[in-house]
């Protein structure tokens, strides 16, 4: 495992759980506006071994009850099943971050029991996904391979957009609704710079066009429960709907 960071405690990152982050190292994907990039390209972070984790989290029994694995994309990582295990074996929840480009190993892994609660990002509408992981000719399969399964599979699940200036419009918003219409949570979060991005040039939206893109995924994606929490930084808007009590 290549290990890049652990945040001790959040109450974010894992709805429901006090629990803690660890970053995995590298990525298949070059999302210009990822905010983690000296995770994904390497560069001057600090490298944690698994003993280090494990030991930690022996410490944190009783006090924290979740992990949330994210990167990075953590399915990159060859031993991340046994990574998975161990943690399991400690009596810990777990929560996994994905890009949902590695269907086969997120099915193993859910069929394990080794998720109970897995987040994919949707980068963009399917023809707009090349430009938005920046990988030339990348066409979204696999990652709707992914959101199938874990539609259909019983576990808990969200999907999430982050929307920038640059790469979404309107009618994009409009396309990933459809495309996952249906699913239990949609999360769209506006872009924020962390100041440790791939590329210099993203911007976020105002938070009037950012209703907007709200108002169009709620009407394409039937809402029925609409939550929005205002952090200091950072947007979020819950979108959880229920087709089936309609
Ligand atoms: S945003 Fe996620 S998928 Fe994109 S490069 Fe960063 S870690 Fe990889």
């Amino acid at each position: 495992m290549i290990i890049k960071g652990l945040q001790k405690l959040t109450l974010l990152d894992y709805p429901g759980h006090l629990a803690c982050t660890v970053f995995t190292g590298g990525c298949n994907f070059r999302c210009p506006f990822c905010h983690n990039a000296s995770i994904v390209l390497g560069e001057g972070s600090e490298n944690y071994s698994e003993e280090e984790i494990f030991g930690f989290l022996e410490k944190r029994k009783g006090r924290l009850d979740g992990v949330a694995i994210t990167g990075g994309e953590p399915l990159l990582q060859k031993d991340i099943a046994d990574f998975m295990r161990h943690i399991k074996s400690l009596g810990y929840k777990i929560k996994l971050d994905t890009n949902g480009s590695f269907p086969e190993k997120l099915k193993e892994l859910i069929n394990e029991g080794l998720c109970d609660y897995v987040a994919v990002d949707i980068k963009n509408a399917p023809n707009k996904y090349s430009e938005t992981v920046g990988r030339l000719g990348y066409f979204p399969e696999r990652v709707a391979e992914s959101v199938d399964f874990l539609m259909n599979c019983g576990i808990e699940y969200e999907f999430r957009t982050t929307v920038v200036a640059e790469l979404h419009m309107a009618e994009d918003i409009e396309e990933i609704g459809k495309w996952i219409k249906g699913a239990k949570r949609w999360y769209l979060q506006s872009f924020v710079d962390s100041g440790d991005l791939i590329s210099s040039d993203m911007h976020g939206l105002s938070t009037k066009i950012m209703n907007q893109y709200i108002e169009i995924a709620r009407n394409t994606y039937q809402v029925l429960n609409f939550v929005v929490y205002n952090y200091t930084t950072t947007i979020y808007s819950c979108l959880c709907h229920n087709l089936h009590k309609m």
